[in-house]
């Protein structure tokens, strides 16, 4: 059997197909290209039982992912999380049935080290040597970290206000590391540039087709962890959308190949944004095919700051299908129920995680969903991560002195 069974890539605009055994960036009509698997064949020979006794990360699903020699693998151990039931903040917001997928434990603090992973152990696999991306933080910490583990060189550009700690996970690694006094979205010019002068791989969200791929093995782990039931609603805290649009991917994949019930509705998907960029939520409500760039952007959930994703009409695309919604979080909401959580259940989760779990709430209080459905949150990073969001405040006490009761 094949440790892969990559198939080709395609153009979800066109449709047009491209070859998979080279570098490839965008579609010849600038949109994101997606990876086809031979599901034909996959069908007949792997099972469900297959996985029994393999190891706990998101390689035991290795055969629908690119990486087609084993040797080439990157991996810090990612995946495999754990999917907790959170019955205390579910009582809270009046939803039985709520479960947390806590990516809060995944190496290097986010859900980005699966795109990573599979990013990486790919472009290694194609002889990539030197690549570059923009980034707001996590993606450039996560992509420099395994691009090192690879002996491949990392050039990230990030905006100077970016979170502190990106900045020194890049730097520990020894990438070339620069931050512009701007947006994501000028450092993404640069990076365009470099690309162009230099001859570097373009590592941006979306313009190297396998970021998706490592990040639709949440989907898989959730259809798994659950005994291949699938649950009635997944939230997801969207910036570029590139997890909603894997899990997704991940669950039609998985009907295809008979592993889910064929008749049942897929989970309805719900893209929840701040309300300082909300592009998303903006165009769902308008049931537009695409997004418009949200100006002056700004939250606390710095993961979720994506003024105009490139992947906007694949991630429409997922919650019309879906027959799912988008919804917009104030930043003080996301950052009281942060405390929540932690309070009802020992999880410190993100800012971006805390958005979905205010965002179930509201969707319980006006009855979107319903009194018996299960629902997961997905928390996509580690809140310790974020040291400046919180302020603690406690009293200060000198040496002897009694606690206050
Ligand atoms: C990047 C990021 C997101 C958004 O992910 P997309 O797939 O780009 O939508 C959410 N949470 C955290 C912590 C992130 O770093």
């Amino acid at each position: 059997m094949p440790y892969s069974y990559l198939s080709h890539l395609y153009c979800p605009k066109t449709g047009e197909r491209y070859p998979a055994g080279r570098v490839q960036q965008l579609s010849q009509v600038g949109a994101p290209l997606l990876v086809a698997y031979d599901l034909q064949a996959l069908k007949e020979t792997w099972k469900p039982a297959d996985l029994v006794g393999r190891e706990a990360s998101l390689w035991r699903y290795h055969e629908l992912l690119p990486v087609r020699d084993p040797a080439n693998v990157v991996t810090l151990g990612e995946g495999f999380t754990p999917l907790l039931p959170t019955p205390r903040v579910g009582q809270d917001m009046g939803i039985r049935d709520l479960w947390m997928k806590d990516e809060g434990i995944i190496p290097t603090g986010s859900f980005k080290a699966r795109g990573a992973a599979v990013g990486v152990s790919r472009a290694l696999e194609l002889g990539v040597s030197r690549l570059a991306m923009p980034t707001n933080g996590n993606a450039g910490a996560a992509w420099a970290l395994y691009a090192a583990r690879a002996g491949i060189e990392a050039t990230i550009v990030m905006p100077q206000d970016a979170p502190l700690i990106t900045r020194n996970e890049v730097y520990a690694c020894g990438a070339r590391l620069f931050l512009v006094d701007g947006l994501i979205s000028d450092a993404g010019k640069q990076v365009a540039q470099a690309v162009a002068e230099e001859g570097l791989f373009d590592a941006s969200t979306l313009k190297e087709p396998y970021r998706i791929e490592g990040k639709k093995t949440m989907g898989l782990e959730i259809a798994e962890q659950f005994g291949w039931r699938l649950p009635d609603v997944i939230l997801y805290p969207t910036g570029g959308g590139v997890g909603l649009i894997g899990i997704h991917k991940a669950f039609k994949e998985l009907r295809e190949l008979g592993w889910i019930a064929a008749g049942r509705p897929l989970p309805r998907l719900v893209a929840v944004q701040a309300s300082g960029c909300a592009p998303i939520v903006k165009a769902w409500e308008a049931r537009a095919k695409e997004s418009e760039f949200w100006p002056d952007s700004q939250t606390v959930a710095f993961g979720i700051n994506v003024p105009k994703p490139l992947g906007d009409f694949l991630v429409l695309e997922a919650l019309y299908e879906s027959e799912g919604c988008a919804l917009a979080i104030e930043d003080a909401e996301l950052l009281k129920e942060q405390r929540r959580v932690a309070e009802l259940e020992g999880a410190f989760v993100c800012p971006e995680g805390a958005a979905v779990f205010a965002a179930a709430r509201r969707l319980r209080e006006n009855g979107w969903i319903k009194d018996n459905e299960r629902v997961v949150a997905l928390n996509t990073g580690a809140g310790i991560k974020y040291p400046d969001t919180l302020t603690a405040d406690a009293p200060l006490l000198q040496p002897g002195e009694r606690l206050p009761r």
